[in-house]
């Protein structure tokens, strides 16, 4: 925009100083004029006057002094005429006497003289010196009357003067007024041209309104926005195509404020307007000036966020906070309108094994098409039994989703909703050619009115259900149980007491020994943590192994384990004839660790045990990511010499692929296919398919949990290695151990009837 330029200030003020100097010197000169030149003109004729006077009466006084030098009498007598003898310079009217010293007139000429009167002495001197004086009276009425005359000609010409210094200031005013006019002008339409480039280039759209809110005129942007021209708009209601949204009326239009509104255009489509309406001046036919800005945009981006900040980009569906948001107000209602809700938690049970076989990819379809069958399912009330009860449903992350049942009649009909939701889950799903068996395991938790339960409680107690759910059977239900709450607040003390645990040493190994079948001999034991707390009964792994692996203590943990048995081992080996083995438990969070190998290293030199004498078992589910990460690790373990061992071998996983990838040394028989050998034909001939497949691998097989002669026999019969189990001893600490291998140097007879031995167990 241009800058509006004004006449410059000092050159005004210049001007404006200038006129008033003008104004000044009229003042001056026609005042000095009409004062100067009488005074000057009566000052000079007064002062003739005067000189003459003075002269005339010294001309007189001589002459009669001549007369007073002649005159033998008195001399006064002679004076008589003397006065009378024209003696003044100009003939002018005078009156002059004679006085001598006592002041007596002596003689007198003239008449008196008109007023006002100028008055001359000269002595007069006798022989005796001054005898008298000569006094002569002269009017200075003629010298008025001239200044009086002068007085008017300089009035005239300083009037003259004036006047004319007069219009010299007039004029220079009149320019410097032009000028600033002119100037004036042209910053004004400056202005104009700068507000009409405004007007028609403005992004936002700006129409100009009258009192009643009727379009005036409007810039292209505000066409452009409207969908309309302006000849479409001039005179009519702005209100026709701009729409005030929220608690605005119509009557927003016509007031100065700023709002929202939506511009409803006569192609159908409709934008997001920010109006700001601003008085417009005053004494136009314009009232007020509306200013548009499309700000669809930024709603769409405010929506997104919105959207991005509480639904589930994978499914659409609400998420955590959304969840828990409304969860505390469907509560709050439930209470309100005494009505039972319930909270079901919704867990995939081969969520996991499908992400990681088939990859996230299909992982993501696979969660996609869930959300989808779940949201339909509940949309369609009517087919779950459930007219009055709304529902929703959301997703926590992962493969965690939650369902909210309102207006729920009673526990009953939440039951009937999970079990068509349990069923429909349960059918096969058809993801990118693969054939997926997805079933969902869901726990729920009642809320009645008068129940003090609070938000997270509630979710507590629904995830706790499925928890247990899964527990029970994959694809079922659980109700949330005070009973089930106690067994939470058990798992939270055993989390408390095992923080710190490691460090008071509560924590200890006990030993199972390890048989070779055929020769009955101890090959080796496996460590089995054990925790002891003062003044309780040792408590077992299966009851806190997984609280430490769920909140990562069992890496600390289990790198002790790893420590201490390589340490007992290698001081058995030391003292003893035969060089045991010992096989240590790693669990999943300790085998996902890079520096596992170096812990491994580091744990038997430590010990000074030899790297084949340490065998690391790993469960099944470890090995299935057929991950570079789990190659490494792997790799990284058995280069050092130590053996591998698949834990409970046959429960884990269908898929055997991983048995032929990674370099694997021993087959644990899980003790429940041992457990009913060799009456169950099902069990046996799983073991003994085992056996096969890890003698077909090269590897060696070890059953566990054997406890009988007679599974022992079968298991032998069958070709397996190695047995471990109550059979041989139950798990014990190591001085108990070091006793038992004391007594039985050379093993045990395995595989026929013995004597009971006494027992030792120390589970
Ligand atoms: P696991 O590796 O399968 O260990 C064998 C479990 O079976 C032991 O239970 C042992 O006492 C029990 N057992 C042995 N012989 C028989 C038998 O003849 N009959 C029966 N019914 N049971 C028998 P434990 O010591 O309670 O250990 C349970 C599980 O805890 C272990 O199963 C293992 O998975 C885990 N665990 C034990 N120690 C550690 C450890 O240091 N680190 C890790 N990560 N896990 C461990
Ligand atoms: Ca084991
Ligand atoms: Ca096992």
């Amino acid at each position: 925009m241009p800058a509006l330029t004004t006449p410059s200030l000092s050159s005004r003020q210049a001007q404006v100083s200038f006129a008033r100097l003008v104004g000044i010197v009229a003042i001056c000169c026609s005042v000095f004029v009409a004062l100067a030149a009488p005074a000057g003109y009566f000052w000079l004729s007064y002062s003739a006057e005067q000189r003459e006077g003075r002269i005339a009466a010294r001309l007189h006084a001589a002459f009669v002094t001549q007369v007073i030098a002649q005159s033998q009498g008195d001399w006064r007598t002679e004076m008589t005429g003397l006065i009378d003898a024209d003696l003044s310079p100009r003939e002018l009217p005078e009156q002059r006497t004679l006085t001598d010293m006592a002041g007596v007139q002596l003689s007198a000429s003239g008449v008196p003289v008109a007023w006002p009167v100028l008055t001359s002495r000269a002595e007069l001197i006798g022989r005796e010196g001054k005898v008298g004086e000569v006094v002569v009276h002269r009017s200075l009425r003629p010298v008025l009357l001239r200044t009086a005359a002068v007085g008017g000609v300089g009035m005239m010409l300083g009037l003259v003067i004036f006047l004319s210094l007069r219009v010299l200031r007039r004029r220079a005013l009149e320019r410097t007024t032009l000028a600033v006019r002119r100037e004036e002008a042209m910053a004004r339409e400056q202005i104009q041209h700068s507000l009409r480039v405004v007007f028609g280039h403005a992004i936002d759209g700006i129409v100009m309104i009258t009192d009643k809110g009727n379009v005036v005129s409007a810039n292209p942007a505000a066409e452009k926005l409207l969908g309309v021209t302006t000849s479409q708009l001039l005179g009519r209601p702005l209100a026709m195509c701009l729409v005030p949204v929220g608690e605005n009326d119509r009557n927003a239009l016509s007031a100065v404020g700023q709002f929202e509104a939506r511009a409803m255009r006569p192609d159908g489509t409709s934008l997001d307007v920010d109006v700001t309406i601003n008085e417009a001046g005053a004494g136009t036919e314009t009232k007020h000036i509306a200013m548009l800005r499309d700000v669809t945009e930024r709603k769409r981006q405010e929506a997104r966020l919105v959207r991005l900040a509480n639904y589930d980009t994978l499914t659409g569906l609400p998420n955590r906070s959304q969840f828990m948001h409304n969860l505390r107000q469907a509560m709050g209602r439930a209470q309100r309108h005494e009505q039972a809700m319930a909270l079901m938690f919704l867990d995939l049970d081969r969520f996991k094994v499908v992400n990681d076989s088939l990859g996230h990819h299909v992982g993501d379809k696979l969660l996609q098409r869930v959300a989808s069958l779940l949201a339909t399912a509940l949309r369609q009330n009517d087919s779950l039994a459930l007219r009055d009860c709304s529902t929703e449903v959301y997703r926590l992350g992962g493969d965690e989703f939650t369902v909210v049942l309102e207006d729920l009649g009673t526990g009953e009909s939440a039951a009937k909703v999970a079990t068509r939701l349990i069923t429909m889950l349960e059918r096969p799903l058809m993801i990118d050619g693969n054939v997926l068996y997805v079933s969902t395991s869901i726990g729920i938790a009642l809320f009645e009115p008068g129940d003090t339960t609070d938000v997270e409680s509630l979710v507590k107690q629904a995830d706790m259900a499925m928890y247990r759910a899964k527990e029970v059977a994959r694809g079922s239900m659980h109700f949330f149980s005070a009973e089930l709450g106690a067994k939470a607040k058990a798992r939270q003390e055993i989390e408390f007491g095992l923080r710190g645990a490691l460090e008071a040493g509560q924590f200890s190994l006990h030993y199972q020994p390890k048989a070779d079948l055929t020769s009955g001999r101890v090959i080796g034991v496996e460590a089995l943590l054990r925790w002891n707390l003062p003044g309780q009964p040792t408590i077992g792994p299966d009851r806190f192994v997984p609280v430490l692996e769920e909140i990562g203590l069992i890496v600390p943990v289990g790198l002790w384990v790893l420590r201490e048995a390589c340490r007992q081992v290698a001081e058995w080996n030391r003292i003893g004839s035969q060089a045991l083995s010992v096989a240590v438990n790693i669990s999943s969070r300790q085998f996902h660790q890079p520096e596992l190998a170096d812990q491994i290293r580091a744990a038997l030199q430590a010990a000074g045990l030899e790297p084949q004498l340490l065998e690391i078992e790993l469960t099944e589910s470890m090995l299935v990511e057929d991950s570079e990460a789990v190659l490494r690790i792997l790799r990284g373990v058995t280069a050092l010499g130590v053996r591998v061992a698949i834990d409970d071998f046959g429960t884990g996983h269908s898929s055997l692929s991983y048995l032929k990838r990674f370099n694997i040394d021993t087959l644990k028989i899980d003790r429940s296919f041992v457990r009913d050998t060799p009456g169950d034909s099902e069990d046996s001939a799983i073991a003994i398919a085992v056996i096969a497949l890890g003698h077909g691998l090269n590897l060696r097989v070890v059953a566990e949990g054997v406890e009988t002669h007679e599974q022992a026999a079968f298991l032998r019969e069958n070709g397996c290695d190695d047995i471990q189990g109550y059979l041989l001893s139950k798990p014990m600490p190591a001085a108990d151990l070091s006793d038992w291998l004391a007594r039985h140097p050379r093993g045990l007879q395995l595989g026929r009837r013995l004597p009971a031995e006494p027992a030792l167990g120390h589970s």
